[in-house]
């Protein structure tokens, strides 16, 4: 895709460009793999980078009535955004957080026995405060009640006085792996969990499945997913073809473009070496607005695979290491015409995806999307709006 042609302030070294419309068609793409099941969404890290006051109202417009961020603030910050939808807060209350939970109407996450006492304690006597979902650990020891605590919970009813769990879920390790036989162990840990837990708080849901375990199918549905890396295209199950739709583009301009007809180095190492007439163009992005330095020649005998740049349909491969503010890549196959000084350059996009790039980085989709860097100006793309 090229650069819409929406007017880009001067001095903007690179664009992204975010499509609401794909975002709105992956959210109802989960939905029909999941349709008895509510979708929904994760917003933690300002929606995987992408922007989540944006995308939280756009996903709301269409019907996504639960969203999930990772901390307390996250949450206060977008309920005006969002005022009718549930915000559940996974990393839970803390002291500090219980007072901004209760005033904007949040709905925590209850990760462990200290922190059911210490929201017991807090919500006591305010009837305004929401019902509460239940974290047990199947899996993960990360976050949510082990075994033992839940066990205690059961026989210490007192703990659970006034307050509503409405959902008790539990977080999958091996999603992405469908031959794993951790997935149906975590299934049957969650529902002996929620089946002893229900004496106490009599029916709840049940929540397992991220993304990739959208797609376990049926068993792992429960009654609500919590996708997100699907939701913003990743291809959260390395898929020939993904399923998702592409949300965003990344361009950066072309700052400069140099013919090099005697052998000469690229980038800091010298890590580089061109050795046949060539043209190389200075890009205006690096690490510091999240193109990973992973994804450069870090030595001058590195063999992994080239990060590619595209101009329309031509690759220009990247070259050298990254640097903070700049990237240089080889645009010897790109017409001349085409790649000039001025010119946006698609770094990631149809040709070359955010999971592409973090394959080349050695790191995961996730990753770069949530570290795309705020120097980019971003553009929010929705049916008639280019
Ligand atoms: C981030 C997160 C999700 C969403 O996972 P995706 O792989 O992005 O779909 C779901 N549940 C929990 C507990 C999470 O932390």
């Amino acid at each position: 895709m090229r650069l819409p042609d929406t007017k880009i302030p001067p001095g903007v070294g690179s664009v992204l460009v975010v499509d609401l419309d794909a975002i709105a068609h992956n959210f109802r793409h989960i939905q029909s793999l999941a349709p008895t099941a509510e979708v929904g969404v994760s917003i933690k890290a300002d929606a995987y980078g992408l922007g989540a006051a944006t995308i939280a109202p756009a996903l709301a417009a269409i019907g996504c009535q639960t969203f999930f961020a990772a901390t307390a603030a996250e949450g206060a910050a977008l309920r005006p955004a969002i005022p009718d939808t549930e915000i559940v807060i996974l990393n839970g209350p803390d002291a500090v957080s219980t007072p901004l939970i209760i005033e904007h109407r949040l709905t925590p996450v209850i990760n462990s026995l200290a922190q059911l006492d210490m929201w017991r304690t807090a919500a006591a006597g305010k009837p305004q405060t929401n019902a509460v979902y239940l974290h047990v650990d199947t899996g993960m020891s990360r976050l949510g009640l082990g075994e033992a605590e839940v066990s205690l919970l059961c026989t210490d009813t007192a703990r659970l006085d006034g307050i509503d769990v409405s959902v008790v879920m539990s977080h999958l390790a091996c999603a992405d792996d469908p031959s794993s036989p951790m997935n149906a162990r975590q299934r049957e840990r969650l529902l002996a969990a929620a089946a002893n837990l229900s004496a106490l708080t009599g029916p709840t849901r049940t929540s397992l499945a991220n993304s990739a375990g959208v797609f376990l199918g049926p068993d792992f549905h429960l009654d609500i997913v919590r996708a997100g890396a699907s939701i913003y295209g990743l291809n959260v199950l390395n898929q020939k073809l993904s399923l998702m739709r592409q949300v965003i583009h990344l361009y950066a301009k072309i700052l400069q473009v140099r013919e090099v007809d005697k052998p000469a180095t690229v980038g800091y190492g010298a890590t580089h070496r061109i050795a046949r007439p060539s043209r190389i163009a200075t890009l205006a992005t690096g690490y510091a607005d999240g193109y990973l330095r992973a994804a450069g020649r870090l030595t001058d005998h590195d063999t992994r695979p080239l990060a590619t740049t595209f101009i329309d349909d031509a690759a220009a491969p990247v070259v050298g290491r990254v640097s903070m503010d700049l990237l240089t890549v080889d645009v010897s196959g790109v017409p001349a015409a085409a790649a000039q000084p001025g010119a946006f350059v698609e770094l990631i996009g149809d040709h070359f995806s955010a999971d592409d790039l973090a394959d080349v980085a050695g790191t995961i989709g996730y990753e770069v999307l949530t570290r795309l860097g705020q120097r980019h100006r971003r553009i929010y793309r929705s049916g008639d709006s280019d």
